[in-house]
């Protein structure tokens, strides 16, 4: 048993040397995580490591997201392991106007919404726990075969269920993006369809009974065929695909959509569909990208907008309607523009960086951003008014001083194993909302649980470089959803060609693949399917990951001419156990009067403390983030 596993694995390509694989992996950093974390004030001389030579987390690969070393420190302060050496923090003798806790997209619009209106001169500390900028904005950058490739390590798309309001689109307008024109200056030209390439099922043999990609719709019946499903469940995908049976009869639209949204869109088509048992395996995970968890946990109302069938039959009435999520009811009413740069939302990030630290992001156009290489000494140097301090934790932020005071708002936090305490007139806690009341004890405890009601959805985008893509062309696919396998889509990275940067379109060439997991557990309400997910991946390990995407790409392209021990040249997991922001679930959640939701008690200023994050909206999307950046740094200066 043990010698067929090594034989396995060597020819997975287990043992292979690829692209500097983390040290450090899950299991370890979780371990390190349960123990006690000591913290010491000490030697204050060693440079941060965002000081030092030749420091660019963007080309890092291995364990990312979530990365080793971002998060032991947090943990460490909620399990009350946090020991404190008898020495007293670091005061590097810092004063601000404003600390900024979370360094993503938030915390970054935090600071320059308030350096607009205080001025250029604010004295303004964004502190993050990871070793890049951005939060869920992050870019990841490999060189292949001499060329960099870039593909988003977390968000993707300026595309939001709503329209950008005036902040937002403001925002972006004044950083010099505008969607609507970007998307069609470089709009994704069709490489992948223009060679045949669409997208494919691929069914797995512990789910379905055998191994088989199927390319094409599946509503066609020349898909079914080739399927490993039984003739019934054939018969009864077809008649939901195709059949426009109106399930809901002697109904009007409002009825029925009112009846949809109290029932799971499992339950609809096993109960209202009638649908054969076997036929919900192939289902089960379409909900897995937009929410995060299964269709056990997503209403029939909220997946209609989205194009899942079953519905054609209603007649249902276009638009939204009470009792849909936040993300359903938006794409109901349209949404919002769409466009993504080729490193996703980090684009975003690295322009408000420009804006608010000169000299630290090469460049000055919306196009060669998505090229520019920062230098990394640049973000917190004493001669700016604005400074990035990466790889600190908050672990305390308190109201020590009266007033508008420089001290009104004290800051603890650790960083390269030392404890320091600065102090600011205001703080904007931009970070998740569950950390908060672990940071601020004083807070109200009615403020306190509410913030720990938003879990937030635990998932990964998985990102693999590949010599070429010869077998996604022989297969004729460049999307794989797989309903049954670890990764539960895997799709050739988007072609967007901007500025200088230009994708890959000879299948001969080397490519990225983004693959995404969810972790959740069908048949637990949501939130507790989100905190099993986040336990999960805290304790799982990147050579279980390895192996899992080698087998799961191995047995998908095979048929190709696949071989994942010669193909694969790169692996970055980007692990997001605290990933979108919890929006409400119609089929768990009350349907909370206007301000009593527990976002909005959650986000209720503090003193010199105003809390922003699209936690703080219940909203897991860019523009939610910039508003909510906006109000709270508005309840700090007044308007
Ligand atoms: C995988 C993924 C894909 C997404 N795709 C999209 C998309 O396509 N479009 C879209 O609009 N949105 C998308 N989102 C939603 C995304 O969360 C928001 O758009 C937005 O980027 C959130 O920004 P934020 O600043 O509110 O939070 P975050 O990006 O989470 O930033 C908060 C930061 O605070 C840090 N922090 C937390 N605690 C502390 C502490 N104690 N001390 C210091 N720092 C701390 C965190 O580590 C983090 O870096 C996606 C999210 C994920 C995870």
């Amino acid at each position: 048993m043990g010698e067929r596993r090594s034989e396995r694995l060597r020819s997975l390509g287990m043992g292979k040397l690829i692209t500097r694989r983390d040290f450090i992996d899950g299991v370890a950093a979780a371990a390190l995580a349960a123990g006690p974390a000591p913290v010491f004030a000490g030697d204050e001389a060693a440079a941060a490591p965002q000081d030092r030579p030749g420091y660019y987390p963007p080309a890092l690969a291995g364990m990312r997201g979530s990365h080793p070393g971002s998060f032991e420190a947090a943990h460490a302060l909620r399990d009350g392991t946090f020991l404190r050496s008898g020495a007293p923090p670091i005061e590097p003798g810092e004063h601000f106007d404003l600390i900024v806790v979370g360094g993503g997209i938030s915390g970054l619009a935090a600071a320059y919404f308030y350096r607009a209106k205080v001025g250029a001169a604010a004295r303004i500390l964004i502190l993050d726990n990871h070793d890049d900028f951005g939060g869920h904005a992050k870019r990841n950058e490999f060189a292949l075969a001499g060329k960099i490739q870039l593909i988003n390590g977390g968000t993707l798309g300026i595309d939001s269920p709503r329209p950008y309001s005036a902040v937002a689109a403001g925002l972006l307008s004044a950083l010099g993006i505008d969607p609507a024109a970007l998307a069609v200056r470089h709009s994704e030209k069709g490489v992948y369809p223009a060679l045949g390439l669409g997208s494919g099922i691929f069914f797995d043999k512990e789910t379905f009974g055998a191994d088989r990609l199927v390319k094409g719709k599946t509503s066609s019946p020349e898909f079914l065929k080739q399927t490993p499903l039984s003739e019934a469940a054939r018969r009864h995908v077809r008649r939901l695909e195709t059949e426009p049976i109106d399930y809901l009869p002697g109904l009007s639209s409002a009825e029925k959509k009112a009846r949809l949204s109290r029932i799971s869109y499992r339950d609809y088509l096993l109960q209202l569909v009638k649908v054969d048992p076997s036929v919900i395996p192939l289902y089960q995970r379409c909900t897995h990208g937009e929410w995060g968890v299964g269709i056990d946990a997503v209403s029939a109302l909220d997946v209609w907008p989205f194009g899942l069938p079953g519905f054609q039959g209603l007649k249902l009435d276009p638009g939204s309607a009470p009792h849909m999520g936040y993300t359903a009811a938006g794409y109901a009413d349209g949404g919002s523009y769409k466009f993504h740069f080729p490193d996703g939302n980090a684009s975003i990030a690295r322009l408000l960086v420009r804006s608010l630290i000169p000299g630290a992001v090469p460049g000055s156009t919306v196009e060669d951003v998505v090229t520019a290489r920062i230098d990394y000494s640049g973000l917190d140097r004493t001669e700016n008014s604005t400074r990035i301090r990466l790889g600190s934790t908050a672990l305390s932020v308190g109201v020590s001083g009266p007033g508008e005071s420089i001290g009104a708002a004290e800051v603890v936090y650790s960083r390269m194993s030392r404890l320091c305490t600065t102090r600011a007139k205001h703080c904007v806690l931009a970070c998740w909302s569950i950390m908060i009341p672990y940071l601020c004890p004083q807070l109200p405890e009615r403020q306190k649980a509410s913030l720990r009601y938003l879990v937030k959805v635990p998932l990964v985008y998985t990102n693999v470089a590949l010599r070429n893509w010869l077998a996604f062309q022989a297969l004729g696919v460049s999307a794989i959803h797989c309903p049954g396998s670890y990764h539960s889509s895997v799709r050739l990275n988007p072609v967007s060609d901007i500025g200088s940067y230009r994708s890959p379109n000879s299948p001969d060439e080397p490519i990225l693949v983004r693959m995404v997991r969810t972790p959740c557990y069908p048949g637990m309400s949501e939130r507790d399917q989100h905190r099993m997910g986040r336990g999960e991946l805290l304790t799982t390990s990147f050579a279980v990951f390895e192996e899992k995407i080698r087998d799961q790409l191995g047995r998908m392209l095979s048929a190709g001419g696949f071989d994942p021990a010669h193909d694969i040249t790169a692996i970055t997991v980007n692990r997001w156990p605290h990933g979108y922001a919890y929006e409400y679930n119609p089929l768990f959640d009350p349907n909370w009067q206007k301000g009593e939701a527990p976002h909005e008690i959650g986000r209720a200023r503090f003193g010199p403390i105003a809390i922003a994050n699209s936690d703080a909206a219940a909203a897991a999307y860019t523009d939610a983030a910039i508003d909510q950046a906006h109000r709270a740094v508005e309840e700090l200066l007044g308007s």
